[in-house]
């Protein structure tokens, strides 16, 4: 397994590796990497000849007060966890490589897509992720490049850009990994403490009693809401950011739950920012 930082080589090495007739297929993360990072690239792995992965915590996409300066970081670890996925190269670049002084050039997916829910609470959020991914594109050049659906709505903005701009990458969208307690994997769960961490549990509470009443008969998005709330503010240290339920290609909200209604939830958990989110009916 090789690790490059250097854009320029890593450019030279994809072009050889596509003139040799490989297909790239890319998996793009801030590292600090657990279970949810590692099913992106055992399936990478089944997808090409040379499998990448991005470690780039990448400044663009933190706004002010985020966590940007705290965000864990450990090289040596991701890198043996790379090397048991087979992973062939990590492309680990520094934040002065990918923006230096001068830089001016910014890539954005406008409408309700990127204004609602994460865009709303994060401004210039989808802006970083959808100018840095478009960076990722051209410097490794990816035939398929995979993404969790953990990040539903980055996800979609994804697969929205790619199309938009007829860049040759297919997309593909993977389930969400969760600890065994249903907690959703995150990097940043490791910021919570014993008793937040238990409380961080009201999220899946949430997504699996709404998916569980829409099972029971209940169409009523309002009504699953009010449920969804009451489930969470019993938590003390927990503030909801949003809980809502939208047309998941439209990300409309929605009044009649369908099968393409999918509840998405953000909250506080402490100082900890946490969203997770589900399909409320069963997807055939
Ligand atoms: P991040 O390092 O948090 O930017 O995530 C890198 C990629 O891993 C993104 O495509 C995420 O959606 C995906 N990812 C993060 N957590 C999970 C999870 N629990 N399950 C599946 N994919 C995930």
């Amino acid at each position: 397994m090789e690790t490059i930082s250097d854009i320029q080589e890593m450019q030279r090495r994809c072009l050889k590796a596509r003139a040799d007739g490989q297909t790239i297929v890319l998996v793009p993360t801030m590292g600090y990497l657990h279970e949810g990072h590692l099913s992106l690239m055992r399936e990478g792995r089944k997808r090409g000849e040379l499998l990448v992965l991005s470690i780039f915590v990448n400044p663009a996409q933190f706004g002010q007060g985020e966590d940007l300066d705290r965000y864990p970081r450990d090289f040596e670890r991701d890198e043996a966890m790379a090397r048991e996925c087979g992973v062939d190269l990590i492309f680990y670049p520094n934040a002065e490589a990918i923006y230096p002084d001068g830089y001016s050039t910014y890539v954005t997916v406008e409408g309700v897509l990127t204004t609602t829910l994460e865009g709303a609470s994060r401004p210039t959020h989808f802006r970083g992720v959808t100018t840095v991914v478009t960076k990722l594109f051209t410097i490794v050049m990816p035939h398929v490049a995979l993404f969790g659906s953990k990040d539903f709505q980055q996800l979609a903005v994804i697969r929205r850009m790619t199309e938009d701009l007829n860049l040759p990458v297919e997309i593909i969208g993977m389930p969400i990994i969760r600890e065994n307690d249903g907690l959703a994997m995150s990097s940043r769960n490791v910021y919570l403490s014993e008793e937040e961490r238990h409380q961080s549990l009201a999220l899946v509470e949430t997504l699996r009693n709404s998916v569980a009443a829409v099972a029971a008969g209940e169409k009523s998005a309002n009504r699953i809401l009010d449920r969804a709330e009451a489930i969470l503010s019993a938590q003390k240290d927990l503030i909801i950011d949003y809980v809502k339920i939208c047309n998941a290609d439209t990300f409309e909200e929605v009044d009649a739950i369908d099968e393409s209604s999918v509840m998405l939830l953000a909250a506080k958990v402490g100082k900890t920012r946490l969203i997770d989110n589900s399909y409320l009916m069963e997807q055939g």
